[in-house]
């Protein structure tokens, strides 16, 4: 896992390798790296492109949605000849075209508590940007399970959230206990959301992922991201363990490293 860089990945990733916190050696884990990302969304597609551009050897992209005319107003990883097709497919063929160095590997399934572990498992990294609560929560309590590293994001109006949660962090859950009722909960369909929040947030979450992947800037802990486009501002706050978090109880001795 650790050959040389060919000499077209040297020139492709020329302009991150340059950076000190990354190099050759930054590059070959960014390479080795298999990362799932959960929802071909709005989300996905920042984050799926960057992490494609990025070079991340493996990627993994779970969807069980069609494209539809509603959604290019924010999924710019799909386009208009797309619409009807399954999101993996559009994903695949975009992702492909912008970077035939990965290997993309689709599900077209729900994911799910009842699925969670067995489609995240062999992965160094999950992204979410599902959209909905049991999706999110199903992600965090398989990783945290599993010893993986996530990074949860969810986007409404002019805002959105990532929660960073790497391997052995306190976890999504330490944070907001209980899924809320599904009825108390806005959705984008309702409530409206503005096209680069998604290209925000997506991205914000992609660097999350690249960061923890290379173990480079701020501490490895949990901390959640908060973004609000309306009057700018980003903030970043860590968040502490709760002791009693069920999820966490569940978290292996020795979590794997990304
Ligand atoms: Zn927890």
């Amino acid at each position: 896992m650790s050959d040389e860089l060919g000499d077209a990945d040297l020139e492709r990733y020329a302009r991150q390798i340059v950076l000190r916190e990354v190099g050759p050696a930054g590059q070959r884990r960014i390479r080795d790296a298999r990362v799932a990302v959960v929802g071909a969304g709005g989300l996905g597609s920042a984050s799926l492109l960057y992490l494609a551009a990025a070079g991340v050897g493996s990627l993994t992209v779970v969807d069980d949605d069609r494209v539809s005319l509603d959604n290019l107003q924010r999924q710019v990883l799909h386009d208009t000849a797309a619409i009807g097709e399954p999101k993996t497919h559009s994903a695949l063929r975009r992702l492909d075209a912008l970077n035939p160095g990965v290997r993309v590997r689709t599900v077209e399934r729900r994911l799910g508590a009842g699925n969670a572990r067995e489609l995240l498992q062999g992965h160094d990294l999950v992204l979410d940007g599902s959209d909905n609560f049991s999706t999110k929560f199903a992600v965090n309590d398989a990783c945290v399970a599993l010893g993986i590293g996530a990074v949860i994001a969810g986007i409404l109006r002019f805002d959105g959230q990532v929660v960073s949660v790497p391997a052995g962090a306190p976890c999504y859950r330490c944070l907001f206990g209980d899924e809320p009722p599904p009825r108390q909960v806005p959705t984008c369909s309702a409530a409206g959301v503005l096209g680069p929040t998604a290209g925000v947030v997506g991205a914000l979450q992609a660097s999350e992922a690249l960061r923890m992947l290379l173990g480079i800037g701020a501490p490895q802990e949990g901390r959640i991201l908060t973004v609000e486009l309306l009057d700018p501002r980003v903030r970043a706050v860590p968040f502490p363990r709760d002791p009693d978090c069920p999820a966490c109880a569940t978290q292996p001795e020795v979590p794997a490293t990304a």
